[in-house]
């Protein structure tokens, strides 16, 4: 089956093709469109440009959806319905639910009668208790607004969690697991016995781990603080903590993680960045760990997971005991999402050969 899998972000659409069957898992063509909005005007340009480059015939499409609220616990076949409900999600995700909308519904359009299936970034987190996903803030701005925690990266950590347990030769039902992806974007989720039961990002991808430019956790109170201090709007100060704090806020230097270790030894701040960001995972390790029980392992994936030893050992260090494996898992979310979109549309074509 050939599948395409599109990444609609706000600016850019990712593309890679796959061929994949029981057996085979190959990817036959991958690429960019950026600068739309600039060079390329539109998300509906840019998707003709993609389409122009495959000249295969094209199974089926798996789009990369950011919010589906807590209505989608899994991937789904899109329809209508599926449309209008990640439309009333664009008010949680604003930056990141319209592009793909938009690509849905040209790809949709243009590829009439290919299945084409959503497999959602919040999806896999949707397992949590209530205890886990509730704030503590009065219960009518949770059921008047959704205010509660979602989560994010869930695509990623499903995947490094899924071959976690092929690694170990475990049931996915019966591995417990701490997944941490450091990347640019940094979250970290507990999954006990292959259910989520918490995940560092909540209501939005804010919270939780220090990240490339985003704070993390922070007092909520600091908020107006700032704002009457400095003169700030409330959309500057939330600017202010997604794309000037984190690594790059405390180092003054950079939000790279190779910067900062190459510099570790001369600047002290650069230090102090990698240490409060060392700190933080540690941090929300132990307090996972508290959570779950026995955990089976802590996996590391992102850009950082996959290549930072130094940071791995620092976060390891004095942290669990020798019987608790760590491991380096290369993250894949367009080959879950490809995975994903090839076992929907299957189950679909043998429901229809059943019919007929
Ligand atoms: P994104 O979240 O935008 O996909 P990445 O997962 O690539 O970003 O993570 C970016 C971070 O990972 C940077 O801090 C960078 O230092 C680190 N990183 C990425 N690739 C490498 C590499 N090959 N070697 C060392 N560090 C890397």
């Amino acid at each position: 089956m050939i599948i395409l899998v599109l990444n609609s972000g706000s600016s850019s659409i990712k593309y890679q093709l796959f061929d994949i069957d029981r057996k085979k898992e190959k990817v036959i063509d991958k690429g960019k469109v950026d600068r739309i909005g600039d060079i390329v005007p539109t998300h509906k340009k840019a998707l003709k440009i993609i389409l122009g480059k495959i000249s295969t015939k094209i199974d089926a499409v798996g789009h990369r959806v950011v919010h589906g609220g807590a209505k989608f616990t899994e991937s789904v076949l899109i329809d209508s319905k599926v449309i209008k409900a990640v439309e009333e999600f664009s008010e949680l995700a604003p930056l990141h639910n319209p592009p793909g909308l938009m690509t849905i519904k040209e790809a949709m359009r243009i590829l009439k009668g290919v299945p084409q299936v959503a497999v959602f970034d919040t999806a896999f987190h949707q397992t949590m208790p209530e205890y886990a996903y509730l704030y503590a803030i009065p219960y009518r701005l949770y059921l008047r607004y959704g205010i509660r925690r979602y989560g994010f990266h869930g695509t990623s950590h499903r995947f490094v969690a899924q071959e976690a347990a092929k690694l170990l030769k475990k049931s996915f039902g019966s591995i417990s697991l701490i997944t941490c992806h450091l990347g640019n974007g940094c979250s970290i989720t507990a999954i006990k016995k292959g259910k989520v039961v918490d995940t560092s990002m909540g209501f939005t991808p804010l919270e939780g781990l220090v990240m490339g430019t985003r704070s993390g956790d922070i007092d909520p109170a600091i908020i107006p603080y700032i704002m009457e201090k400095e003169g700030l709007k409330a959309d500057e100060v939330l600017e202010l903590l997604n794309k000037e704090s984190g690594l790059l806020g405390i180092s003054g230097i950079s939000n790279d993680v190779r910067d900062l270790i190459r510099k570790k030894n001369k600047n002290s701040r650069a230090r102090l960045a990698l240490n409060i960001f060392v700190y933080r995972v540690k941090k929300y390790i132990s307090a996972y760990i508290g959570i779950i029980g026995k955990v089976d392992a802590i996996i590391f994936t992102g850009g950082i997971g996959e290549n930072q030893p130094w940071v791995r050992e620092e976060i390891c260090r004095d942290l669990i005991d020798s019987k608790t494996k760590i491991l380096v898992i290369p993250t894949n979310e367009e080959l879950m999402i490809a995975r994903d979109t090839y076992l929907i549309s299957r189950r679909l074509t043998e429901r229809k050969r059943r019919k007929s």
